[in-house]
C-alpha cells in the first residue's frame, strides 16, 4: 500500500532550487601545443526560485563559460547541472535540447549581435511562440504586442514592424528580453546585459529585469564585472577568480564587507 505523505511532511520538503550546479568543470584545449586550460574549476552553487544570483569577477575568470555550460552550449568536462530538481543529461537529443533551451534563456551583452538585422522585431519575438507551439495564427501577433508592451515598448504594434537598426541600444535589449520571455523560461542567464549600453540606460534595463523577477517569478543568473550593478540586482553574489568560485553570500555582505582578499581587491579597484 502506498502511503500518502501528511501535509506536515509535505511542508518539510523544500521545493527544488531553480538551478543546482555541482562541481562543474570545463577544460579547453588551446593552441597548437594542445595546452589545457581550466576555465571553470570545481564550481558549485544553487539559485533559488525567484532569486537573482549575481556572478562577478574580472574578465577571463570563467563567468560566461558557466552560463554556456548551464545553457548547454558546452558540455561539462565534469560535474552536474540540475534545473528545477531535474538533472540535465550531458548528451541530449535535438528535441530534448530544444525543450531545455526554452526553459533556460540567455541575454547577452550586445543586443545588436543577438538580433537578426533582416527580420522585424515582431517576427523575432514571435519565433519562440511558434517554435515551441505556445501560440498559433493571429494569437502570435497579439502575444508579441503584449510582450513588447511588457518590456516597455508601447504601443507594441508600432515596434513590431520595426527592424533592429531603427531602435536604440536600450530598445534593442528590451526586444531581446521580450524574445526571452516569449519562451516562458524558468531561468534567465543574463551575461553582462547592460555592459554595452549607455550608463543612463543601464538602470532602466536592470529595473526591468528586477520587475520581471518580481512579476513573473523568474530566477536569474546576472553576470557582470560591475560590483555596484551586482549589488543593486542580486539577492546573493558569487565571486569568480581564475575559474574558481571564491565566495558566495548575501549581496550586501559579499560586496559590502568582503571576506576574501580578492573580493576586497576587486572592490578597491571598482570605479
Ligand atoms: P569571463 O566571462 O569571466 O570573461 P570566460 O568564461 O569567457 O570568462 O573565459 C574563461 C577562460 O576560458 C578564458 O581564459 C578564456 O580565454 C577561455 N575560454 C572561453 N571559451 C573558450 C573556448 N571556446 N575555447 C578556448 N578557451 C576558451
Ligand atoms: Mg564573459
Amino acid at each position: 500500500m502506498t502511503s500518502v505523505p501528511s501535509s506536515e511532511a509535505l511542508r518539510l520538503v523544500p521545493p527544488p532550487s531553480a538551478l543546482e550546479v555541482q562541481q562543474l568543470r570545463k577544460d579547453f584545449t588551446v593552441g597548437r601545443s594542445a595546452r589545457r586550460l581550466t576555465a571553470v574549476n570545481d564550481v558549485s552553487f544553487s539559485i533559488r526560485r525567484g532569486e537573482v544570483l549575481g556572478l562577478v569577477g574580472e574578465s577571463g575568470s570563467g563567468k560566461s563559460t558557466i552560463a554556456r555550460l548551464i545553457a548547454h552550449l558546452h558540455e561539462p568536462t565534469a560535474g552536474t547541472v540540475a534545473l528545477s530538481g531535474q538533472p540535465v543529461p550531458d548528451r541530449m537529443g535535438a528535441a530534448a535540447l530544444r525543450r531545455y533551451r526554452r526553459q533556460v534563456q540567455m541575454i547577452f551583452q550586445d543586443p545588436y549581435a543577438s538580433l537578426n538585422p533582416l527580420h522585424t522585431v515582431g517576427y523575432q519575438v514571435g519565433r519562440p511562440l511558434k517554435i515551441h507551439g505556445l501560440a498559433r495564427g493571429s494569437a502570435v501577433q497579439a502575444q508579441v504586442n503584449a510582450l513588447l508592451e511588457r518590456v516597455g515598448l508601447s504601443p507594441g504594434a508600432s515596434y513590431a514592424s520595426k527592424r533592429p537598426h531603427e531602435l536604440s541600444g536600450g530598445q534593442r535589449q528590451r526586444v531581446v528580453i521580450a524574445r526571452a520571455l516569449a519562451a516562458q523560461p524558468s531561468l534567465i542567464l543574463a551575461d553582462e546585459p547592460t555592459s554595452a549600453l549607455d550608463v543612463s540606460i543601464r538602470l532602466d534595463i536592470m529595473n526591468l529585469l528586477l520587475d520581471l523577477r518580481d512579476q513573473e517569478g523568474l530566477s536569474m543568473l546576472f553576470i557582470t564585472h560591475d560590483l555596484a550593478g551586482a549589488r543593486y540586482m542580486s539577492d546573493r553574489v558569487a565571486v569568480m577568480y581564475t575559474g574558481h568560485l571564491l565566495e558566495i553570500g548575501p549581496a550586501g555582505e559579499v560586496i559590502g564587507t568582503p571576506q576574501h582578499p580578492y573580493t576586497q581587491l576587486l572592490k578597491q579597484a571598482a570605479p
